[in-house]
């Protein structure tokens, strides 16, 4: 997977602040970088070595967070990648976080649940007195889910005493938050609404088409769905569905819950994966892979906002493209933020050893996200740049802020 785009924007925002070259150095350079093996039996007796990273890449402005990924992919440039975008997200949001990513290069499709959790476990162990609750956060990503943090929750606790707060994204029965589950979708919801109110549209009438059916592509869907809006087209890694009119959007998640993908779904027409970027509408949603977007697929993209639901989906060249051609490009950093925001959420209650209702995390999650767009709406309209260097101008200024404080 790609890992150039993140320090090419950061760069990109870094000159026009002009930070200097040695900021900037320490700025894009993560402050630990850790490679472990992973060695597991398999269920048939084998042995198995995986490699396993840890990246913690800045803790200026507080405990290091970001998920935790499996897949076959996953190599040391993509987590580094990843864990720099981390340390921008948070100071984008202004939670009192650093960044880091973790990954293991491994196949989970290919895995038993009993090998999955052995490959946990043998990670934590392997990476234990690097995070922690003042330390840092991991949290779910790619192919790792709630089970997955309550195995870490549970490993960690094993060298450290009961520790609920090391890790989020936790099943709700184990001190995990209300609404976590549909956080980054309903931060992209509270996101979009406003980029349209700027541009004179609202989401309700809008029309939509969502890259993606997983965890962020399928309840930004339906938040949208309610609001309003017309999702007239989506893909997963099976195929893809249009209907111009808007698909029935209940429905398309009671056929996904039945055949486990949005192929074959009756009340839309099958097309290709392409034809969901380049659909017709207002809004592209990107809430799959990293990439996605390339310099050809931006030169037909036909919305007039892209709202990047996924990490890195538009490649560097693409995003020029873009802004060329007048499309505006709500950046991860700022549109995804929902996700880790909830997550922080999930770590107060932690460390406070209290819980919250539903209807406070949506309203803290609201006033977090409607905060940072302006900040960085603000800043996009008086330094007349686009919105993702203008998010990253925000975060660099940030953490910068605190480095210096803190003393170098
Ligand atoms: P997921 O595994 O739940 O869903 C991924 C979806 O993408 C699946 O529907 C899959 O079928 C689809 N997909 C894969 N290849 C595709 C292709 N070629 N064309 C179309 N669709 C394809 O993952 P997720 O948690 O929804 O994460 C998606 C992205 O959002 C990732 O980049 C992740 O890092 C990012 N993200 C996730 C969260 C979160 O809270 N889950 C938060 C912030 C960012």
């Amino acid at each position: 997977m790609s890992a150039e785009g993140t320090d090419y924007f950061f760069r990109k925002a870094a000159r026009i602040m002009d930070v200097g070259e040695r900021i900037e150095t320490l700025l894009a350079t993560p402050l630990r970088e850790v490679k472990v093996q992973v060695s597991i039996e398999l269920d048939s007796g084998e042995i198995r070595t995986f490699s396993g990273y840890r990246i913690q890449h800045d803790n200026s402005r507080g405990p290091m967070k970001g998920g935790l990924r499996y897949h076959p992919l996953v190599d040391h440039s993509e987590v580094v990648s990843l864990a720099s975008l981390m340390t921008w997200k948070t100071a984008v949001a202004n939670l009192p976080y650093g960044g880091a990513k973790g990954g293991v290069t491994c196949d989970p499709s290919q895995m038993s649940v009993k090998e999955l959790e052995r490959l946990t476990r043998k990670y934590v162990d392997q990476i234990q007195d690097l995070i922690g609750p003042t330390r840092d956060i991991p949290a779910p990503d790619v192919n790792t889910n709630p089970q997955v943090m309550a195995w870490i929750m549970d490993q960690y606790s094993r060298y450290h005493g009961h520790s609920p707060a090391v890790v989020t994204g936790k099943p709700l029965e184990l001190y995990g938050s209300k609404g976590r589950d549909s956080a980054t979708g309903r931060g992209l919801l509270y996101i979009c609404r406003e980029i349209l109110r700027d541009l004179g549209l609202s989401v309700k009438g809008s029309r939509f088409a969502i890259q993606g059916f997983g965890n962020v592509g399928s309840h930004t869907a339906r938040l949208l769905a309610e609001d309003g809006g017309l999702i007239v087209a989506v893909s997963d890694v099976h195929g893809a569905v249009k209907n111009p009119a808007g698909l029935d959007v209940p429905s398309l998640f009671d056929h996904v819950k039945r055949t486990g993908t949005v192929k074959g779904f009756g009340n839309g027409t099958a097309c290709s994966q392409e034809e969901v970027l380049t659909a017709d509408c207002e809004v592209l949603v990107p809430a799959a892979l990293s990439d996605a977007i390339t310099a050809q697929v931006a030169k037909e993209i036909r919305a007039k906002v892209v709202l990047e639901g996924a990490n890195g989906p538009t490649a560097a060249d693409a995003d020029e493209l873009l802004e060329q051609r007048g499309i505006f490009v709500v950046p991860d950093i700022l549109a995804n933020a929902g996700g880790v925001t909830v997550s922080y959420f999930e770590w107060v209650q932690n460390m406070q050893h209290l819980t919250w209702d539903e209807e406070r995390v949506h309203a803290e999650l609201e006033k977090i996200m409607k905060d940072a767009y302006e900040r960085v709406a603000q800043i996009s309209r008086a330094r007349k740049v686009p919105l993702r260097t203008a998010a990253y101008i925000l975060a660099i200024g940030r953490v910068g802020k605190a480095t210096v404080l803190r003393g170098i």
